[in-house]
């Protein structure tokens, strides 16, 4: 089984350099045979969120899957109605006793939904100090939703999990070079783009190039901008298609020819105007 490399941290932690998604597995039972099959095939990193309402189907595949708490990165997120200092510290405690832990490597705020992020923000702080989450970030924050975070608060954010994938690069290049220059490291949500362009001609050239499939070009090509990607899957099949991407690289030719493909397409809601 290949050993799954891993990124730096801003705290020094080392994360995973692909996880595994787990959004749309709402079923207790399906998560925790996804979430099994998936540390089975070599992935260390799990993520989920309140708002998925898996958190005990991921616990229960973490514990059955016999492998040592310490090798597995996980993360849960915010949900927004709870981005007020005292729920938050509240919703952190209910998650980790869903997912029966007694420590998260990553809590991330969701989304920038509403004005009370920063006292949001201030509970992670403490979560952090107090040692419950190793490692604390934002999803779907935009360059101003991140300048807020910075001018405020004097502990830079250690990811930001975006919509990441070919066809929204352009309107991602300005976040994705942010992050880079304040040393925040970005996870790539829906890398796949939610396999709505598995028909794609240009990808289907370059995967045959290389004897990948389109899945594993798209993987591929979200590694080489730096970024982890985090596909979700139930399909077994498919849990070690989406795993099997290090061993080939992209030419820069190829990157670029990707990169070309961008159409603003957009999955999930746009937060460039959120509160
Ligand atoms: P995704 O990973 O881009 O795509 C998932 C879809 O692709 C599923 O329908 C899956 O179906 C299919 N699929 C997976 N592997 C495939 C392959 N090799 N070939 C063909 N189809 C394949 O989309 P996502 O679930 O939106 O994003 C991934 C994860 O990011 C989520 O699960 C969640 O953890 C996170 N996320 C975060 C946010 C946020 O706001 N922070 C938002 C969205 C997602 P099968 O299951 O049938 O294989």
């Amino acid at each position: 089984m290949c050993k799954v490399p891993t990124i730096e941290l801003n705290t020094g932690a080392k994360m995973p350099a692909l996880g595994f998604g787990t959004w749309q597995i709402d079923n207790q039972e399906e998560a925790e045979e996804s979430v099994k099959s998936a540390l089975k095939t070599g992935y260390r990193l799990i993520d989920t969120a309140r708002i998925y309402g898996n958190e005990e189907g991921v616990g229960r595949g973490i514990k059955e899957s016999g492998i040592p708490r310490k090798e597995i990165f996980i993360t849960t997120k915010l949900w927004n109605d709870d981005q007020d200092y005292d729920s938050a510290l509240a919703a952190f405690e209910k998650s980790l006793k869903r997912l029966a832990l007694e420590y998260l490597d990553l809590y991330l705020i969701h989304w920038p939904a509403t004005k009370n992020r920063g006292e949001a923000w201030k509970a992670l702080q403490k979560i952090h100090a107090d040692g419950m989450a190793k490692n604390i970030g934002v999803s779907n924050y935009t360059v101003r939703h991140l300048e807020e975070v910075l001018a405020e608060s004097d502990t830079v954010p250690a990811v930001n999990q975006i919509e990441f994938h070919p066809f929204i690069y352009n309107k991602q290049k300005d976040i994705l070079e942010f992050c880079k220059d304040k040393g925040i490291v970005v996870e790539a949500y829906s890398p796949l783009a939610r396999a709505r362009q598995m028909e794609n001609t240009t990808l289907h050239a370059v995967a045959q190039r290389h004897g990948k499939t389109i899945a594993q070009v798209m993987l591929r090509w979200a590694i080489q901008h730096g970024t982890v990607p985090i596909p979700k899957s139930t399909n077994p099949g498919r849990i070690k298609e989406n795993f099997d991407v290090f061993d080939f690289e992209l030419a820069k030719e190829e990157m670029e020819t990707i990169n070309n493909l961008s159409n603003d397409t957009r999955i999930a809601p746009d937060p460039t105007n959120m509160s």
